[in-house]
Protein backbone atom coordinates (compact mmCIF):
# COMPACT_ATOMS: atom_id res chain seq x y z
CA UNK A 1 0.00 0.00 0.00
CA UNK A 2 0.74 3.90 -0.40
CA UNK A 3 2.13 5.88 2.52
CA UNK A 4 3.17 9.87 2.69
CA UNK A 5 6.35 9.53 4.53
CA UNK A 6 8.44 12.80 5.75
CA UNK A 7 11.52 12.85 4.12
CA UNK A 8 13.39 15.69 5.32
CA UNK A 9 12.10 19.71 5.69
CA UNK A 10 9.35 20.46 3.09
CA UNK A 11 9.90 17.40 1.47
CA UNK A 12 6.55 15.07 1.59
CA UNK A 13 6.71 11.81 -0.60
CA UNK A 14 4.71 8.23 -1.22
CA UNK A 15 6.46 5.08 -0.49
CA UNK A 16 5.37 1.40 -0.93
CA UNK A 17 5.09 0.15 2.82
CA UNK A 18 3.39 -3.47 3.96
CA UNK A 19 -0.47 -3.52 5.09
CA UNK A 20 -0.99 -2.84 8.37
CA UNK A 21 -1.49 -6.05 10.90
CA UNK A 22 -3.74 -6.34 13.82
CA UNK A 23 -1.08 -6.59 16.39
CA UNK A 24 -3.42 -6.08 20.00
CA UNK A 25 -6.47 -7.65 19.93
CA UNK A 26 -8.13 -4.39 20.65
CA UNK A 27 -6.76 -3.00 16.95
CA UNK A 28 -8.50 -2.26 13.82
CA UNK A 29 -7.31 -2.21 10.46
CA UNK A 30 -8.98 0.68 8.24
CA UNK A 31 -8.80 1.32 5.05
CA UNK A 32 -8.88 5.20 4.75
CA UNK A 33 -11.74 6.53 2.01
CA UNK A 34 -10.78 10.21 3.21
CA UNK A 35 -7.85 11.84 5.21
CA UNK A 36 -6.36 15.29 4.95
CA UNK A 37 -3.37 18.01 5.96
CA UNK A 38 -3.98 19.82 9.46
CA UNK A 39 -2.56 23.31 10.33
CA UNK A 40 -0.65 21.56 12.82
CA UNK A 41 1.06 19.04 9.92
CA UNK A 42 2.73 21.91 9.17
CA UNK A 43 4.88 21.96 12.04
CA UNK A 44 6.14 18.82 11.27
CA UNK A 45 6.30 20.06 7.30
CA UNK A 46 8.68 22.67 8.13
CA UNK A 47 10.48 21.07 9.87
CA UNK A 48 10.40 22.01 13.76
CA UNK A 49 10.02 18.08 14.57
CA UNK A 50 13.03 17.08 12.77
CA UNK A 51 14.57 15.41 15.53
CA UNK A 52 11.45 13.64 15.99
CA UNK A 53 11.03 12.22 12.54
CA UNK A 54 12.19 9.34 10.88
CA UNK A 55 13.28 10.76 6.98
CA UNK A 56 11.80 8.21 4.62
CA UNK A 57 10.00 6.49 7.24
CA UNK A 58 7.80 8.42 9.32
CA UNK A 59 4.14 8.50 8.36
CA UNK A 60 2.12 11.59 8.02
CA UNK A 61 -1.40 12.75 8.78
CA UNK A 62 -4.06 12.33 11.64
CA UNK A 63 -7.62 13.49 10.23
CA UNK A 64 -9.38 10.31 8.58
CA UNK A 65 -12.35 8.59 7.81
CA UNK A 66 -12.73 5.22 6.83
CA UNK A 67 -14.03 1.45 6.66
CA UNK A 68 -12.72 -1.19 8.72
CA UNK A 69 -11.54 -4.19 7.29
CA UNK A 70 -10.47 -6.18 10.13
CA UNK A 71 -11.31 -6.06 14.11
CA UNK A 72 -9.08 -7.30 16.56
CA UNK A 73 -10.28 -10.43 19.27
CA UNK A 74 -11.64 -8.09 21.75
CA UNK A 75 -13.28 -5.52 19.73
CA UNK A 76 -16.71 -5.15 20.57
CA UNK A 77 -18.14 -2.58 19.24
CA UNK A 78 -17.18 -2.29 15.81
CA UNK A 79 -17.44 -4.97 12.94
CA UNK A 80 -16.01 -4.88 9.80
CA UNK A 81 -17.58 -2.47 7.34
CA UNK A 82 -18.50 0.10 9.89
CA UNK A 83 -17.48 3.53 8.76
CA UNK A 84 -15.64 5.25 11.80
CA UNK A 85 -13.07 8.06 12.27
CA UNK A 86 -10.73 7.92 14.95
CA UNK A 87 -9.19 11.18 17.12
CA UNK A 88 -6.12 12.26 16.17
CA UNK A 89 -4.50 11.49 19.63
CA UNK A 90 -4.40 7.19 20.64
CA UNK A 91 -6.26 6.87 23.87
CA UNK A 92 -6.91 3.63 25.50
CA UNK A 93 -9.56 4.84 27.73
CA UNK A 94 -8.55 2.98 30.87
CA UNK A 95 -5.97 5.06 32.36
CA UNK A 96 -6.32 7.57 34.61
CA UNK A 97 -5.80 10.72 32.70
CA UNK A 98 -8.48 9.34 29.69
CA UNK A 99 -10.93 8.53 32.28
CA UNK A 100 -10.86 12.22 33.43
CA UNK A 101 -11.13 13.40 30.02
CA UNK A 102 -7.51 14.22 29.41
CA UNK A 103 -7.45 11.73 26.60
CA UNK A 104 -4.26 13.24 24.93
CA UNK A 105 -2.21 12.91 27.86
CA UNK A 106 -2.91 8.73 27.59
CA UNK A 107 -0.50 6.94 29.79
CA UNK A 108 -0.87 3.74 28.40
CA UNK A 109 0.35 5.22 25.08
CA UNK A 110 2.44 7.66 26.77
CA UNK A 111 0.46 10.79 24.27
CA UNK A 112 0.67 9.11 21.17
CA UNK A 113 -0.43 10.66 18.14
CA UNK A 114 -0.55 9.09 14.34
CA UNK A 115 1.54 10.65 12.02
CA UNK A 116 3.31 12.97 14.57
CA UNK A 117 7.07 10.73 14.70
CA UNK A 118 8.90 8.83 16.98
CA UNK A 119 8.16 11.26 19.82
CA UNK A 120 4.36 10.54 19.91
CA UNK A 121 4.84 6.76 19.56
CA UNK A 122 5.84 6.44 16.24
CA UNK A 123 2.47 5.68 14.91
CA UNK A 124 1.72 5.13 11.26
CA UNK A 125 -0.13 7.88 9.66
CA UNK A 126 -3.85 8.82 8.44
CA UNK A 127 -2.15 9.99 5.11
CA UNK A 128 -2.00 6.28 3.83
CA UNK A 129 -4.30 3.93 2.10
CA UNK A 130 -4.64 1.78 4.93
CA UNK A 131 -3.83 2.61 8.84
CA UNK A 132 -3.72 0.45 12.15
CA UNK A 133 -5.90 2.12 14.61
CA UNK A 134 -5.16 0.76 18.51
CA UNK A 135 -7.34 0.54 21.23
CA UNK A 136 -10.23 1.74 18.10
CA UNK A 137 -12.88 1.43 20.76
CA UNK A 138 -11.48 3.98 22.88
CA UNK A 139 -10.90 6.97 20.76
CA UNK A 140 -13.20 5.85 17.55
CA UNK A 141 -16.31 6.95 16.61
CA UNK A 142 -18.92 5.50 13.90
CA UNK A 143 -20.29 7.84 11.49
CA UNK A 144 -23.56 7.91 11.02
CA UNK A 145 -25.01 7.47 7.29
CA UNK A 146 -26.05 11.11 6.92
CA UNK A 147 -22.89 12.12 7.86
CA UNK A 148 -20.20 12.26 4.55
CA UNK A 149 -16.84 11.65 4.08
CA UNK A 150 -16.14 15.50 3.26
CA UNK A 151 -17.45 16.15 6.56
CA UNK A 152 -16.38 13.24 8.72
CA UNK A 153 -12.68 13.41 8.81
CA UNK A 154 -13.66 16.93 10.77
CA UNK A 155 -14.56 14.55 13.64
CA UNK A 156 -10.55 13.79 13.87
CA UNK A 157 -9.37 16.93 15.22
CA UNK A 158 -10.89 20.30 13.56
CA UNK A 159 -14.23 19.96 14.77
CA UNK A 160 -13.59 18.82 17.71
CA UNK A 161 -10.59 21.48 18.71
CA UNK A 162 -13.85 24.37 17.48
CA UNK A 163 -16.30 22.83 20.01
CA UNK A 164 -13.41 22.53 23.11
CA UNK A 165 -12.84 26.77 21.66
CA UNK A 166 -16.24 27.53 21.83
CA UNK A 167 -16.68 25.62 25.61
CA UNK A 168 -13.57 27.54 26.99
CA UNK A 169 -14.95 30.82 25.51
CA UNK A 170 -18.17 30.97 27.60
CA UNK A 171 -19.94 32.55 25.12
CA UNK A 172 -22.95 33.93 26.88
CA UNK A 173 -26.13 35.65 25.25
CA UNK A 174 -25.37 38.96 23.28
CA UNK A 175 -21.55 38.67 24.00
CA UNK A 176 -19.09 40.55 21.27
CA UNK A 177 -16.95 37.91 20.55
CA UNK A 178 -14.04 37.87 18.30
CA UNK A 179 -11.75 35.24 16.27
CA UNK A 180 -8.00 35.92 15.33
CA UNK A 181 -7.03 33.53 12.47
CA UNK A 182 -8.88 32.47 10.11
CA UNK A 183 -8.03 28.68 8.65
CA UNK A 184 -9.86 25.60 9.28
CA UNK A 185 -10.52 26.08 13.27
CA UNK A 186 -10.72 29.59 13.02
CA UNK A 187 -13.39 29.11 10.47
CA UNK A 188 -15.33 26.26 11.86
CA UNK A 189 -15.61 28.16 15.49
CA UNK A 190 -16.61 31.48 14.18
CA UNK A 191 -19.42 29.66 12.52
CA UNK A 192 -19.93 27.73 15.82
CA UNK A 193 -19.73 31.10 17.89
CA UNK A 194 -22.17 32.62 15.25
CA UNK A 195 -25.21 29.52 16.71
CA UNK A 196 -23.95 29.85 20.44
CA UNK A 197 -25.66 33.50 21.30
CA UNK A 198 -23.20 35.98 20.40
CA UNK A 199 -24.57 39.25 18.88
CA UNK A 200 -21.94 40.11 17.01
CA UNK A 201 -19.09 38.93 15.92
CA UNK A 202 -15.00 40.15 14.80
CA UNK A 203 -13.07 38.18 12.58
CA UNK A 204 -9.38 38.84 12.27
CA UNK A 205 -6.76 37.84 9.92
CA UNK A 206 -4.05 39.10 7.40
CA UNK A 207 -5.85 37.09 4.61
CA UNK A 208 -8.53 38.71 2.94
CA UNK A 209 -9.86 35.63 1.12
CA UNK A 210 -10.69 34.25 4.28
CA UNK A 211 -12.26 37.22 6.06
CA UNK A 212 -14.94 37.13 2.95
CA UNK A 213 -15.73 33.80 4.24
CA UNK A 214 -16.07 35.41 7.65
CA UNK A 215 -18.51 38.05 6.31
CA UNK A 216 -20.65 36.04 4.24
CA UNK A 217 -21.86 34.32 7.53
CA UNK A 218 -22.51 37.74 9.07
CA UNK A 219 -19.01 38.81 10.71
CA UNK A 220 -17.69 41.86 10.83
CA UNK A 221 -14.06 42.09 9.57
CA UNK A 222 -10.81 43.67 10.39
CA UNK A 223 -7.61 43.01 8.18
CA UNK A 224 -4.43 41.90 10.26
CA UNK A 225 -2.62 45.47 10.86
CA UNK A 226 -0.88 47.67 13.17
CA UNK A 227 -4.91 49.85 14.60
CA UNK A 228 -6.83 46.50 15.44
CA UNK A 229 -6.71 47.04 18.60
CA UNK A 230 -7.81 50.71 18.15
CA UNK A 231 -10.74 49.57 15.74
CA UNK A 232 -12.15 47.28 17.58
CA UNK A 233 -12.71 49.71 19.95
CA UNK A 234 -14.14 51.82 17.87
CA UNK A 235 -16.51 50.14 16.66
CA UNK A 236 -17.89 48.79 19.82
CA UNK A 237 -18.13 52.07 21.92
CA UNK A 238 -15.22 51.63 23.62
CA UNK A 239 -15.74 48.53 25.60
CA UNK A 240 -14.11 46.08 23.83
CA UNK A 241 -14.83 42.12 23.52
CA UNK A 242 -16.72 39.42 25.80
CA UNK A 243 -14.48 36.67 24.82
CA UNK A 244 -11.82 36.03 22.31
CA UNK A 245 -11.01 32.46 20.13
CA UNK A 246 -7.61 32.87 18.93
CA UNK A 247 -7.10 30.02 16.31
CA UNK A 248 -3.61 31.66 14.90
CA UNK A 249 -1.03 30.28 17.27
CA UNK A 250 1.15 33.14 16.90
CA UNK A 251 2.91 35.21 20.38
CA UNK A 252 1.66 38.00 18.68
CA UNK A 253 -2.48 37.09 18.25
CA UNK A 254 -1.99 36.54 21.83
CA UNK A 255 -0.90 40.00 22.84
CA UNK A 256 -3.33 41.10 20.81
CA UNK A 257 -6.51 38.76 22.28
CA UNK A 258 -5.48 40.34 25.90
CA UNK A 259 -5.55 43.68 24.74
CA UNK A 260 -9.02 43.35 22.63
CA UNK A 261 -10.89 41.81 26.03
CA UNK A 262 -12.93 44.15 28.36
CA UNK A 263 -12.31 43.27 32.10
CA UNK A 264 -13.87 40.36 33.05
CA UNK A 265 -13.41 39.09 29.56
CA UNK A 266 -13.00 34.73 28.14
CA UNK A 267 -9.25 34.27 25.90
CA UNK A 268 -9.62 30.96 24.33
CA UNK A 269 -6.87 29.66 22.64
CA UNK A 270 -6.85 27.29 19.83
CA UNK A 271 -3.49 27.99 18.41
CA UNK A 272 -0.90 25.13 18.90
CA UNK A 273 2.29 27.13 20.77
CA UNK A 274 5.62 24.80 20.35
CA UNK A 275 7.76 27.70 21.61
CA UNK A 276 9.49 28.71 24.93
CA UNK A 277 9.00 31.71 26.95
CA UNK A 278 6.33 34.48 26.11
CA UNK A 279 6.03 37.38 28.22
CA UNK A 280 3.04 39.45 29.41
CA UNK A 281 1.95 41.00 31.42
CA UNK A 282 0.36 39.17 34.50
CA UNK A 283 -0.78 42.26 36.34
CA UNK A 284 -2.87 43.27 33.63
CA UNK A 285 -4.12 39.99 33.12
CA UNK A 286 -5.44 40.11 37.25
CA UNK A 287 -6.44 43.63 37.21
CA UNK A 288 -8.87 43.18 34.61
CA UNK A 289 -10.05 40.16 35.61
CA UNK A 290 -9.31 38.11 32.38
CA UNK A 291 -9.76 34.49 31.87
CA UNK A 292 -7.17 32.79 30.06
CA UNK A 293 -7.48 28.84 28.49
CA UNK A 294 -5.94 26.88 26.04
CA UNK A 295 -7.14 23.92 24.59
CA UNK A 296 -3.18 22.95 24.78
CA UNK A 297 -2.87 19.36 23.66
CA UNK A 298 -6.54 18.44 22.67
CA UNK A 299 -8.74 16.31 24.02
CA UNK A 300 -10.81 15.24 21.03
CA UNK A 301 -12.24 11.86 21.97
CA UNK A 302 -14.40 13.62 24.57
CA UNK A 303 -15.91 16.46 22.04
CA UNK A 304 -15.74 13.55 18.92
CA UNK A 305 -19.78 12.82 19.58
CA UNK A 306 -20.87 16.20 20.20
CA UNK A 307 -18.93 16.99 16.82
CA UNK A 308 -21.07 14.15 14.88
CA UNK A 309 -24.66 15.75 16.02
CA UNK A 310 -23.46 19.63 15.50
CA UNK A 311 -22.72 18.31 12.07
CA UNK A 312 -25.86 15.70 12.03
CA UNK A 313 -28.36 18.30 13.05
CA UNK A 314 -27.42 20.74 10.70
CA UNK A 315 -25.74 23.04 12.80
CA UNK A 316 -22.79 24.02 10.82
CA UNK A 317 -21.91 22.06 7.82
CA UNK A 318 -17.79 21.88 7.46
CA UNK A 319 -17.19 19.95 4.39
CA UNK A 320 -18.09 24.05 3.25
CA UNK A 321 -14.87 24.91 4.19
CA UNK A 322 -13.02 22.07 1.69
CA UNK A 323 -11.43 24.24 -1.47
CA UNK A 324 -9.04 21.80 -3.03
CA UNK A 325 -8.74 17.85 -3.46
CA UNK A 326 -5.59 15.82 -4.20
CA UNK A 327 -4.87 12.02 -4.68
CA UNK A 328 -2.66 10.49 -2.17
CA UNK A 329 0.02 10.59 -5.10
CA UNK A 330 -0.01 13.95 -5.35
CA UNK A 331 -0.18 15.11 -1.70
CA UNK A 332 3.71 16.23 -2.27
CA UNK A 333 2.11 18.95 -4.29
CA UNK A 334 -1.30 19.93 -1.84
CA UNK A 335 1.56 19.98 1.40
CA UNK A 336 3.43 22.83 -0.84
CA UNK A 337 0.65 24.69 -1.45
CA UNK A 338 -1.26 24.33 2.48
CA UNK A 339 2.33 25.98 3.61
CA UNK A 340 2.32 28.94 1.11
CA UNK A 341 -1.48 29.11 1.84
CA UNK A 342 -1.56 29.83 -2.17
CA UNK A 343 -4.55 29.94 -4.41
CA UNK A 344 -7.46 30.95 -1.10
CA UNK A 345 -6.89 27.59 0.09
CA UNK A 346 -8.88 26.58 3.65
CA UNK A 347 -8.86 22.75 3.53
CA UNK A 348 -7.73 19.84 1.54
CA UNK A 349 -9.18 16.94 1.03
CA UNK A 350 -6.95 13.90 0.27
CA UNK A 351 -8.37 11.21 -1.58
CA UNK A 352 -6.16 7.92 -0.22
CA UNK A 353 -8.46 5.30 -2.87
CA UNK A 354 -8.37 7.89 -5.78
CA UNK A 355 -9.91 11.23 -6.74
ZN1 LIG B 1 -5.49 18.05 13.05
ZN1 LIG C 1 -5.30 6.11 28.50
Amino acid sequence: MKIAVYNGVKNVGIRESELPQISHPEDVIVRVDRASICGSDLYIYRGDLHATMSPGVSGLGHEMVGHIVEVGSEVKRFKVGDRITAAYSVSCGQCDSCRQGVTAHCETTNKAVYGFGNAFGGMGGAQAEYMRIPYAEAHSEKIPDSISDDQAFFVSCNLPAAIRGIQNAQIKLGDFVGIIGLGTVGQLALRLAAKSGASRLFAIDKNPSRLKRAREIGAETILSGPNVKEQVLEMTGGKGLDAVIEAAGQPDAFDLSLSLLRPGGKYSGLGVYLGDNHPFNIGDVFLRDLNLSTHGFDNTHPNMWTAIRVIERGLIDPSQLITHRYALDDIAQAYQMFDQASDDVIKIAIHPQGL
